[in-house]
């Protein structure tokens, strides 16, 4: 986790427990969707999938821009970026009214993915992905948000003046934000119902399932030394178990169960535990059942 400027920058494993510690003071109930068109990962200068352009750079270049048009500070909330890396504005906290959508910032959260995600742009990143998918069920998760296109909304559902409209509609909606081919299935309603709400809502059950939390290598390797210790008991108690009922008499009980059978002491000296036998060549060496035997009498350990 980087500070630096007007920004904080962190990995997509640390923004769960970051945003688990945050105090949210004001009533978050819609989470919009914004593809930044410029800056994209032609401006981010990609090469072999990696930006040459530094994060804050561009982060400090989109604050910039912003408030060259007047606004108080950078337009939206949180930021991705093709390496899978999260940026949270700081002029623009989580409890601040975004700049995303004219006329619909209240109670809304702005994020922003960079990239340009219109047919003809940029193909969005495996790390990219994956970042907006833990990204916003994590959001749902500490907002308590049931995962929808009402409570998840792209920047095309709504007109210029900021009126919902529900889906994308070419020449009505303001805008193609997050861009016509993005999630790779577009910017309509029914693109988001099928695969983009879907997969927040598969992640959102998989961090509720305890399944989100990757485990460290410490954490491993404590696990391994756990399960080598769970099996080694599994094995003792096969073996006490094991040597409670016995097979047959042992030979160091032998004389004393026929001393102990001769006496009519017990009927038969079969399918006795090891207690039992133990028992009854104690009392046979005692002299319980007569005199004892020649046969010397050793017991197993
Ligand atoms: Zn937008």
């Amino acid at each position: 986790m980087i500070t630096k400027g007007n920004f904080l920058l962190m990995e997509r494993r640390e923004f769960r427990d970051w945003l688990k510690a945050q105090t949210i003071t004001r009533k978050i109930e819609r989470l919009q969707v914004h593809h930044t068109a410029a800056p994209n990962y032609v401006t981010r200068r990609m090469v072999a999938g990696l930006a040459q352009q530094d994060h804050f750079a561009c982060l400090e270049g989109m604050r910039t821009f912003h408030l060259s048009q007047g606004w108080s500070g950078t337009g939206q909330n949180i930021t991705t970026f093709e390496d899978g890396k999260i940026a949270i504005s700081l002029d623009r906290n989580l409890n601040a009214t975004p700049a995303g959508i004219k006329g619909a910032n209240t109670g809304a959260l702005c994020i922003e993915h960079v990239g340009n995600f219109d047919k003809g742009g940029d193909t969005m990143t495996e790390a990219q992905r994956d970042t907006i998918v833990h990204l916003y069920a994590c959001l749902c998760e500490k907002l308590s948000i049931t995962p929808s296109v009402n409570t998840i909304v792209y920047h095309a559902w709504y007109k210029a003046d900021g009126t919902w409209l529900g889906d994308y509609a070419a020449g009505k909606s303001s805008k193609t934000c997050p861009g016509t081919a993005f999630w790779g299935a577009g910017n309509s309603k029914a693109a988001a119902q099928k695969s983009f709400i879907p997969d927040i809502a598969a992640e959102l059950a998989k961090l509720k399932n305890g399944d989100g939390d990757e485990m460290t290598t410490e954490e491993k390797a404590a696990f391994k030394t756990l399960q080598e210790t769970v099996a080694a008991q599994a094995k003792r108690i096969e073996t006490l178990e094991g040597r409670e009922q016995m097979a047959k008499v042992p030979a160091w009980a032998e004389a004393a169960c026929v001393a102990a059978k001769k006496a009519g002491v017990i009927d038969t000296a079969n399918d006795g535990s090891y207690d039992f036998y133990r028992f009854i060549t104690v009392l046979y060496r005692r002299g319980f059942f007569g005199t004892v035997g020649a046969v010397p009498v050793k017991e197993a350990k």
